[in-house]
């Protein structure tokens, strides 16, 4: 495209404008994790959602969705309750997107190992141009298990759930050609601790019905057409699903009572609600809520460990972009030895992370698959790399920002949208103090799953000394119970850059591996752009992405 230039002056080293891009195809680390996980057969499919993800049209559609945010329509021109939130065409555009991909449901349907890989791999790069849908499609995908423990209502959900097809209209869903799905826990006294919740539900005379009465404080993409909800029924705290509309075609008693102004996560709206007589139908027995619902929950947890993965993918990626076709003094930034420290050690932290999130999402897949190791592996795993990637999100996302100097800190530019955007998965979905203790909670009501995690990363024994001093140091704290919670976060950051080390330690090219034992085991935490002096700069750099040079 020629753009005039300004008459005052000539613009000259400010980087092209991005033409159409394969995420995919620049991302080594993912299809390295794919491969590894059994999803070798869904490359060409994650490689397809790569390429629509990284069309500038995409992401002129993901600012678009965000600059023109959601809004809420409580009553008709006539005065009738309607509780609709409108959204710009460009939200509905990203939504069919996803769903194209199967991002909210291919690790059920394709029905075959490497499943949740494979989905997992097109909710990663889907996230990158915009994340505000990602919570839609991850609420989708997570709500089967928790379904499954009413067959009648999965029979029912289950084919609704796996449709391609983005349907926004606001029908009952058997006549809609495609569904999505929310959860709704959160109340005002309590997000954490739900069990004070105190929605209130009274059984009908029909099996399995209730009217519920109270209130979410948080209740995200209230358009889905069903929720999973939980509420106080006579024998205790029990998991509900709740329609939009009900079973006689009515609308139901499902009041918005107002849009969340958030910090980021802009296109996405996330809403207060309140049930007033609200119908519901029961999902699995009277009092066991939490045990219901956590099968939804695991879920979203791996997903917020991919989905941030996604977005510190994002963000190194434009650094790498920007430093590549950027000068200062004389040079360009990527040939600057200081700001190569920094790229190469913001791509070593996105391996790290992609390994570790991809990890959990195969241990997903085979504890489906029966795999009772698997299973207590991704019981504590999913918990350590929900912590710690999302914590590790905005740090490198800041530290992306900065790389492009005063472009990144203006709203025009993608970065200032992954920056609002990356705190929020350490928040939702159990913040981090809470996947702390559930790590411990854990270890301690199932130890199995503490031996399964060992047997991982004992995988990886003798490839380092670093490594294999700091499984002891980690054995030695796990036996120590004395203040264990306050020394909770530690142990948890503790066990992920295990696990991150384990996993490039065996599956990264050796010096990728042990420049990650070199600077994140041992010695305190130091900032980003603290390689070694010999580190792997160039390889680290190369395998983020080849064309940045
Ligand atoms: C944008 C957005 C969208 C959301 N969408 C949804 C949604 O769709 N559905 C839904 O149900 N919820 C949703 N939430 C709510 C979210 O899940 C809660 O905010 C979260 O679980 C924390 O609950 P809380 O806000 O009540 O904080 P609190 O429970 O009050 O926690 C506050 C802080 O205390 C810490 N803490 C709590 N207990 C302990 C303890 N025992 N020891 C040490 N520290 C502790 C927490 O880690 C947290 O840092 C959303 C939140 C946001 C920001």
């Amino acid at each position: 495209m020629i753009r005039a230039a300004r008459e005052t002056h000539e613009v000259v080293n400010q980087v092209p404008f991005l033409e159409d891009v394969d995420l995919f195809a620049a991302d080594l680390p993912l299809r390295e994790a794919m491969t590894r996980h059994g999803a070798e057969w869904a490359l060409e499919l994650a490689q397809a959602a790569g390429q629509d993800a990284g069309k500038v049209e995409t992401f002129e559609q993901g600012r678009l969705a965000n600059t023109y945010p959601p809004r809420l329509r409580t009553h008709d021109e006539r005065g009738h309750r309607i509780d609709q939130v409108e959204f710009h065409p460009a939200y509905h555009h990203l939504m069919a997107l996803n769903m194209k991909h199967g991002a909210h449901c291919l690790g059920w349907t394709a029905g075959r190992e490497g499943a949740h890989v494979a989905r997992g791999a097109v909710f990663y790069l889907l996230t990158q141009p915009e994340a505000g849908v990602s919570c839609p499609m991850s609420m989708t995908h997570a709500v089967v298990p928790s379904l499954r423990n009413d067959p009648a209502l999965a029979a029912e959900w289950e084919p609704r759930l796996g449709s391609r097809e983005y349907d926004p209209s606001f029908r009952p869903a058997g006549e809609k050609a495609g569904v999505t799905f929310g959860m709704a826990m959160t109340e005002k006294q309590g997000g954490s601790d739900v069990r004070a919740n105190s929605t209130r539900a009274e059984p009908l005379g029909a099996e399995g019905e209730y009217l519920l009465s109270g209130h979410k404080w948080f209740c995200s993409a209230p358009m889905c057409d069903g929720f999973l909800t939980l509420a106080q029924a006579p024998g205790g705290l029990t998991c509900f699903l709740v329609p939009r509309w009900c079973p006689d075609g009515s609308q139901n008693r499902f009041f918005v009572q107002r849009l969340k102004e958030k910090i980021g996560n802009r296109a996405n709206a996330s809403s207060e609600i309140e049930y007033d007589r609200t119908w519901a139908r029961r999902v699995g027995e009277e009092g066991r809520g939490v045990p219901t619902i956590i099968d939804m929950v695991h879920s979203t947890r791996i997903d917020v460990a991919l989905g941030a993965a996604g977005i510190m993918r994002q963000a190194t990626w434009r650094a790498l972009y920007h430093c590549t076709h950027r000068s200062a003094f004389g040079k360009r930034l990527i040939e600057q030895p200081l700001m190569r420290n920094v790229l190469a050690d913001l791509a070593l932290e996105c391996e790290a992370a992609t390994a570790l999130a991809f990890r959990v999402a195969a241990a997903q897949d085979a504890s489906q698959r029966g795999d009772e190791g698997e299973r207590r592996l991704g019981r504590l795993a999913t918990a350590v790399a929900k912590y710690w990637i999302a914590k590790r999100c905005p740090h490198v996302v800041f530290e992306a920002l900065e790389c492009h100097g005063g472009n990144g800190y203006v709203e025009e530019g993608i970065l200032s949208r992954l920056y609002r955007e990356a705190p929020l998965g350490s928040i939702w979905e159990g913040s981090g103090n809470v996947q702390c203790l559930d790590v411990l909670r854990a270890m301690q009501r199932e130890p199995d799953t503490v031996e399964a995690l060992f047997a991982e990363l004992g995988q990886a024994s003798g490839a380092d000394s670093r490594f294999d001093a700091a499984l002891a140091g980690l054995r030695q704290a796990l036996a120590d119970p004395a203040q264990a919670q306050a020394r909770a976060r530690r142990t948890v950051e503790g066990l992920a850059l295990a696990l991150q080390a384990s996993l490039l330690l065996r599956h990264a090219p050796g010096p990728v591996g042990e420049a990650f034992c070199a600077s994140r085991l041992g010695e305190g935490w130091r900032e980003l752009g603290t390689l070694p002096g010999d580190a792997p700069l160039d390889q680290l750099i190369a395998r983020a992405d080849p064309s940045a040079r």
